[in-house]
């Protein structure tokens, strides 16, 4: 994921990566198969600005039934980097980066890997109506029913029913 941006004169430029996870280094990750990415390189004599917009799958446990399941990930973010002789200090700004002069690429597997991380979902659901797993007998109830008493059970049903207790 190298951008040799001392090749390219000043101005846009296009880049279509399509690179295997196992060559990034990622270590353990939950992101599997290829990532896909696009990235606009705006560069001019002070600074380069990308524009990247990333694509992965990634496998992933429900929350619900414990089943593991795979899901696409997308995300995009505008990385600055700024031409300087001086060093700075990277906290300061988010997704600012400063270059010294001697440098010729930039490497992008770390940034898109935060950013891939960002876009994994907060709650993980295998389906939006995951029915999960009955509590008393373990069945995955998206694959089958079971013999227990699902309106006790189900703790879908839960909330509601205690709505109901308070109801009555
Ligand atoms: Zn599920
Ligand atoms: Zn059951």
């Amino acid at each position: 994921m190298n951008i040799k941006f001392v090749n390219f004169s000043d101005g846009i430029h296009q880049f279509d990566f399509d690179e295997k996870i196992e060559s990034l280094q990622w270590g353990e990750s939950p992101f599997i198969g290829s990532l896909l990415a696009k990235v606009k390189m705006d560069k001019s004599a002070y600074q380069i600005v990308l524009e990247c917009s990333v694509s992965c799958e990634a496998v992933l446990t429900c929350d619900r039934c414990a089943v593991d399941f795979r899901k696409r990930l997308d995300n995009k973010f505008v990385l600055t980097y700024i031409f300087t002789r001086d060093k700075i200090n990277e906290d300061s700004e988010l997704d600012v980066y400063y270059l010294a002069p001697e440098v010729t690429s930039i490497n992008l597997a770390s940034d898109i890997y935060d950013y891939l991380e960002l876009a994994l979902p907060l709650k993980t659901l295998c389906k939006d109506d995951c029915r999960g797993i009955c509590i008393r007998c373990g069945t995955n109830l998206n694959e089958s029913q079971c013999n227990c008493n699902q309106e006790d059970e189900n703790p879908v049903w839960g909330p509601l029913k205690s709505l109901k207790n308070n109801l009555e």
